[in-house]
């Protein structure tokens, strides 16, 4: 069977690379020259564990190649998946997918014999009838069929996460492309893996529910962290007593900055929109959304308020600016939000994270940047932690008593051990924790976070 991936972003490239591992021929397609002149040198584009591994053994095996141009490799497919963007449109929250459109046409005069066009994307509901109905007016003698097949991987452990998925969902209405699509996750299959073939709206839905519900829980545990902060409790510890009732279950239940990212933010609001067009509305999810929009505004204060309100020429260390550890990924990264917000209030800051620095500096003009987590931090009045990098968790206490000015650190992650870094004479400012009323709510609260509920 060959197989054919248009698009070599996070999802396509490791759904491409590992395909390829099990065993099938696979081309992956970007539009991107540069990229695909990149990937044929042996070099990924993107930071994620385990891929360059695979990339360069399926590469020397022959079973994974790379092309820009569709003519190469669609014509011999017999299933392509389309994995490209799938942005916010900012004017009504809608999933933009232009993209996504613009392969099928792109891909459509192309086709030869029985093809499967799964989507990897994460779209709209109805949008794989759209896509068949683009088809069928394009190339009506066409044997093709679109599948929906949403893709669950995480950023960071997308490898493992294709490998050993909790389940893959084909919504598929012809059989044929149901086994088609079987057989390309058969390794998968064959270790026991739920493999769910439903009709094409579940998959589309499935995929919006899931990222809706994930968000879902931690705009629960931001606003019990809110609630820990001003009556004396600890969310974390609320977080595993709750966590640990099987119903509910532990994972997502870490208060932070809020969710960001590629997926949530996007998803959770193409999922209201997407809901609305049919007359549903999603009330719960666009609390979430809302509840999730209003915590952004908190974040700088709280760094004011561990700097007695002001922050004109306080300097700032800000560690991590990735979305979250594991990646290079700065898509809706509170970085975005944190960063500009403290320049403005006039910090000097310096910031480092251990990959995505390359990103940054496409993204922040003018931002300082520290090579180490100890270069950012010299002289620093304050540290901000933004990522849960595993190497800010273990930062030597001394290092930290010996760098900075003022032993202050706002640890947006609640990642680092206050109590041991206390005993060095180091105050950490967690979030939902006891000792974030005693530094923080000491001080008076700011008049745009007021305004912002
Ligand atoms: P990405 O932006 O990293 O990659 C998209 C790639 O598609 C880019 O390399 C771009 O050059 C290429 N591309 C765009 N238009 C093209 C075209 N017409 N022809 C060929 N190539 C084209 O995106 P991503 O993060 O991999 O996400 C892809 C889709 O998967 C999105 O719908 C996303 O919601 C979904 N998804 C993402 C994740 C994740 O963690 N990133 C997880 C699950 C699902």
């Amino acid at each position: 069977m060959k197989v054919t991936v248009i698009g070599t972003g996070y999802v396509g490239l490791v759904a491409g690379a590992c395909i390829s591992d099990f065993g099938f021929e696979v081309t992956c397609i970007d539009k991107d020259e540069n990229k695909v002149e990149a990937l044929r040198s042996g070099q990924v584009p993107i930071y994620e564990p385990g891929l360059a591994e695979i990339v360069n053994r399926s590469q020397q095996r022959e079973t994974l190649s790379f092309a820009s141009a569709y003519q190469d490799a669609i014509p011999n497919a017999d299933v392509v998946f389309i994995a490209v963007g799938t942005p916010t449109k900012d004017e009504d929250g809608s999933a933009d997918i232009s993209a996504v459109i613009a392969a099928a046409e792109e891909l459509a005069p192309l086709l030869r014999g029985r093809t499967v066009v799964a989507t990897k994307s994460t779209v709209p509901i109805g949008t794989g009838m759209r896509l068949e109905a683009l088809f069928r007016s394009m190339v009506p003698d066409a044997e093709v069929t679109v599948v929906s097949n949403p893709e669950f991987l995480r950023e960071g452990s997308a490898v493992r996460d294709f490998v050993e998925p909790d389940r893959v969902v084909i919504g598929a209405e012809e059989s044929w492309a149901a086994s088609a699509m079987r057989e390309i996750y058969s390794p998968i299959e064959q270790r026991g893996t739920p493999v769910l073939v439903v009709d094409r709206a579940t998959a589309e839905i499935s995929k919006y529910a899931a990222n809706s519900f994930l968000a879902t829980k931690i705009a629960f545990i931001n606003e019990v962290a809110d609630l820990c902060e001003q009556a004396g409790g600890d969310v974390q510890s609320v977080a595993d007593a709750i966590g640990l009732d099987a119903r509910i279950g532990s994972q997502f239940l870490k208060a932070g900055p809020g969710f960001g990212g590629s997926c949530f933010p996007k998803d959770t609001r193409a999922f209201i929109n997407s809901s609305e067009r049919l007359g549903i509305r999603q009330r719960v999810v666009s609390a979430a959304v809302h509840a999730n929009e209003a915590r952004k505004l908190h974040l700088v204060q709280r760094v004011a308020d561990a700097c007695g309100g002001d922050l004109s020429d306080v300097r700032v260390a800000v560690l991590g600016l990735a979305f979250k550890a594991g990646t290079d990924d700065l898509r809706e990264s509170p970085s975005l939000f944190v960063v500009p917000e403290l320049v403005r209030l006039a910090a000097e800051v310096r910031a480092h994270d251990p990959v995505a620095m390359p990103a940054a500096r496409d993204t922040f003009t003018g931002l300082n940047y520290g090579a180490t987590a100890e270069e950012a931090l010299d002289g620093a009045d304050v540290a901000v932690i933004l990522t849960d990098w595993p190497e800010y968790r273990t930062l030597d206490p001394e290092m930290l008593t010996r760098t900075m000015r003022n032993n202050v650190i706002v640890d947006l992650r609640n990642t680092l051990d206050a109590d041991r870094l206390g005993d060095f004479g180091v105050s950490v400012i967690g979030i939902g924790r006891r000792e974030t009323i005693d530094t923080v709510a000491s001080h008076e609260k700011p008049s745009y976070s007021q305004a912002a509920e």
